[in-house]
């Protein structure tokens, strides 16, 4: 905190050293305390850094337990790093099967709903152009249905968010 004031920034260490990233939850703990958004977004940076290569380490569960007790729900910064980590490598087998990754998911409820959450935004769905005499279809991610961006339909060229489009079931 100290550090912080003085330099706009703390001491760097290397990503795959695991105390780093509780040094991390603590300096994003003490900073939502203090209101400091500036090291709440440089914790945040720095943890998005390290915890890709920290996801089956022996200090994974004790990370994801202090993140989960030290902030609030509404505070997303390290919560929404670590569950998109998770999410994005669930798929690899030596991260799903790992005992360290399953502790974390197993004694922390909260994160495994976000991964959850994450996962079902990233889960592919295919969807059909509205308009009745047009059959396009297109593969999209669940999170682009309430995107709220217009897209042009390529081959009748209706226009509307996704969230017209019917959802096609497979
Ligand atoms: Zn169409």
């Amino acid at each position: 905190m100290v550090t912080y004031m003085y330099t706009g920034r703390y001491p760097h260490y290397a990503p795959y050293d695991t105390t780093e990233l509780l040094h991390c939850v603590d300096v994003y703990a003490i900073a939502e305390m203090y209101q400091v958004q500036g090291l709440k977004e440089f914790a945040t940076a720095h943890f998005k850094d390290c915890i890709v290569f920290n996801l089956t380490s022996t200090i994974f569960p004790k990370v994801v337990k202090d993140i989960y007790e030290s902030t609030v729900d509404g505070s997303r910064g390290l919560r929404d790093a670590v569950s998109n980590a998770a999410a994005r490598s669930i798929r690899d087998d030596d991260t799903l099967n790992n005992s360290k990754f399953n502790k974390a998911l197993d004694e922390v409820a909260d994160f495994r709903k976000d991964v959850m959450k994450r996962l079902a935004k990233e889960q592919a769905v295919t969807i059909e152009c509205p308009i009745s005499t047009c059959d396009f279809q297109i593969l999209i991610k669940a999170a682009a249905l309430d995107s709220g961006r217009e897209e042009i339909c390529p081959e009748c060229q209706y226009r509307s968010t996704y969230s017209y489009w019917h959802q096609v079931e497979d």
